[in-house]
């Protein structure tokens, strides 16, 4: 198939947006890979797009994402570099803003940024992302990203083999740790917030040779290595320093969804079970349409577990669901539009 070339990037200027285009096809809030990837639909879909990105995605603690097909090893400032440049050369403008409100009536939606600048557009995607919040021990969040980590999948290859810590946070901490032994078998499991294991668990966890320490962290011990500062050691709550080259913890996923609960949704309750809504987080289809009108959403802010290829994947579908969207308003605009002319 041959491919005409990309038209040059169109950041549109006011008078553009106040002229011809009073209002944006959609505006993406939040251009991590999840908006980006939804902007990039959309701009292919020839759609007027708009992202508004406040800069600080959450791996941005991290020079190196893995288990992210044929990107692996890449730095994730890199990965959005491209995706930015991908989305100008289909016409979507990126601005650095953070959007502070939003507001919906039945024909469009608004945001506003902090600096005070309102933008309208048929549709919203929110892409926002979470903020992880990290057990409360001494020195620990310094390393988030380079020697503390929660996902296995992104960072236990790296970590094989080393003396490796869970740090419990919660009942699924156990399993945490029995996954986590997958990368190395010098594996050592402190309860600190997690509840007390039971007598099968701790069997579970002595059979395959994990250390078990009952009391809790308080401090992060640091050396000096060739490549600067690193993690040395977690000092436990009775002072005996436990040696460790790396810890995993899963820390409490906070949802930057503020903008999609002022537009009136509702985060799922706890009781939301297997093959329902994730509780704490809003639901969404599985085009990432939420239950309310003209308004998307993609990623980390309603799918904590989504890595970087499963947030993509998310913006993928949002973006096509909007122009899916989009289509059938036009379709309903046109036939009326007919119908009104042939009854006249
Ligand atoms: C330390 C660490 C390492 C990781 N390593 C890997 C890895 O190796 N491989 C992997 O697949 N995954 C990894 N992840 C997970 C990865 O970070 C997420 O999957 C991914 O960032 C989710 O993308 P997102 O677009 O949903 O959110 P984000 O990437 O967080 O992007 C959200 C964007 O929205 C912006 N934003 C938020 N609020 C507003 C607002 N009000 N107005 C405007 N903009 C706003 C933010 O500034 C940000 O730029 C890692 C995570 C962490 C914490």
């Amino acid at each position: 198939m041959t491919t005409t070339p990309a038209p040059a990037p169109t950041e549109p200027t006011s008078a553009h947006e106040t002229a011809a285009h009073k209002i944006w096809d959609a505006v993406v809030v939040g251009g991590g890979v999840a908006g980006l990837a939804a902007a990039l639909m959309l701009g292919r879909a020839r759609r007027r797009v708009l992202v508004l990105d406040a800069g600080a995605p959450r791996n941005r603690f991290t020079t190196h994402m893995h288990g992210v097909l044929g990107r692996d090893g890449t730095s994730p400032a890199r990965l959005l570099a491209d995706g930015r440049d991908e989305v100008a050369s289909y016409g979507g403008a990126v601005r650095p803003a953070e959007v502070v409100d939003a507001t919906a009536d039945e024909r469009s939606v608004t945001v506003t940024t902090s600096d005070g600048d309102t933008h309208r557009a048929r549709h919203l995607v929110v892409a926002t992302g979470l903020r992880d919040e990290l057990p409360a021990v001494e020195g620990l969040a310094r390393f988030w990203g380079r020697g503390v980590a929660h996902c296995p999948y992104c960072d236990g290859y790296e970590a094989r083999d080393q003396r490796l810590v869970v740090l419990g946070t919660g009942p699924a901490s156990i399993g945490q740790a029995q996954l986590i032994r997958q990368w190395s078998d010098r594996l050592t499991y402190v309860v600190h917030d997690a509840p007390a294991p039971t007598g099968e668990e701790l069997a579970a966890l002595e059979a395959r040779g994990i250390g078990v320490e009952r009391g809790r962290a308080v401090r992060a011990d640091t050396t000096l290595g060739p490549d600067g500062e690193r993690l040395a050691a977690l000092v436990l709550d009775d002072g005996r320093p436990l040696d460790v080259d790396a810890v995993f913890t899963a820390p409490a996923p906070r949802p930057g969804d503020d903008l999609l609960l002022r537009l009136g949704a509702e985060r799922a309750s706890a009781g939301a079970g297997p093959g329902g809504p994730l509780p704490g987080q809003v639901p969404v289809d599985m085009l990432g349409r939420t239950t309310v009108p003209r308004v998307w959403a993609a990623g980390n802010v309603v799918a904590a577990y989504a890595n970087v290829p499963v947030a993509i994947a998310a913006g993928t579908m949002a973006g096509a669901g909007v122009n899916h969207a989009l289509v059938e308003e036009e379709v309903a605009a046109a036939v009326a539009a007919r119908a009104a002319t042939v009854a006249g």
